[in-house]
């Protein structure tokens, strides 16, 4: 048993539907107390409120991800308003990502300083996508003195930059990516990090771990990659789990 929460996982896509009641189940079963279910989009927020609503274990957060700018539209944003209910723990994902090019990167930062607004609003905190874009996404979180905190997930930034991000309050995720052996230099920024700004993730489906190579990642793995990631720290996956666990009930208020 490990005392845990995934706190990025995509639980509400459809290729989720035939596995998730067993996934949910198996997860309770180990430990986990939470999953926390980011939107990406404003087409799949119904789907995403349904079947959170399902399942105790799984909390929704709702967003407009960087990575489908193409789809959204400024009535999106003005509809999040109305997607935020007292048991919804976070504005996410968004974020800026330039991985691919940053032909779009104004709206992208249109978009997503909109959506901050939206969480200070509601004192909510952040569940972050940044790719390539730590920076200006500081800049953004600075210019708006936003003081709600967050997570950015699947950190794939600098040691400096994880400091700055924990200096206005937000935890760095960490999952499958610093399960390989070769991710030294991730493996080097969660050594370095105090473990009250470290949350645990698998971003299922996507980022399958080191044991997992090759197949779509479940929210399940989050324990056995506990145990890898505990092995690089040199220490007891239950005290890991128990941290982090505290560190993510913090930031989101649960
Ligand atoms: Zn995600």
């Amino acid at each position: 048993m490990l005392d845990l929460i995934d706190t990025h996982c995509h639980l509400d896509i459809a290729e989720f539907d035939a596995t998730r009641a067993d996934l949910v189940g198996r997860c309770a079963a180990g430990g986990m107390r939470a999953i926390l279910v980011p939107g990406v989009g404003e087409a799949g927020w119904t789907r995403l409120r349904q079947v959170c609503d399902q399942y105790a274990l799984l909390l929704p957060a709702f967003g407009l991800h960087p990575c489908y700018t193409a789809e959204h539209r400024d009535e999106h944003v003005a509809a999040l308003e109305s997607w935020i209910t007292p048991d919804v723990i976070a504005v996410g994902e968004i974020g800026l990502d330039t991985f691919h090019g940053d032909q779009d990167f104004e709206r992208q930062l249109e978009l997503f300083s909109a959506q901050v607004a939206t969480a200070r609003n509601h004192h909510l905190p952040l569940i972050l996508h940044a790719r390539k874009t730590h920076d200006q996404i500081l800049k953004v979180l600075r210019q708006q003195k936003f003081s709600y905190g967050g997570v950015v997930h699947a950190f794939s930034g600098s040691l400096q930059q994880a400091q700055h991000f924990n200096e206005l309050g937000f935890a760095v995720g960490f999952g499958g990516g610093a399960t390989y052996d070769r991710a030294q230099k991730l493996r080097s920024i969660l050594k370095t990090l105090s473990l009250d700004y470290v949350v645990l993730e698998t971003d299922a489906p996507d980022i399958p771990p080191s044991f997992a190579r090759g197949e779509d990642n479940t929210p399940f793995n989050l324990f056995r990659i506990t145990e890898i990631l505990a092995d690089v720290l040199q220490m007891a996956p239950a005290d890991l789990a128990a941290h982090t666990t505290r560190t993510a009930q913090r930031i989101f208020g649960l």
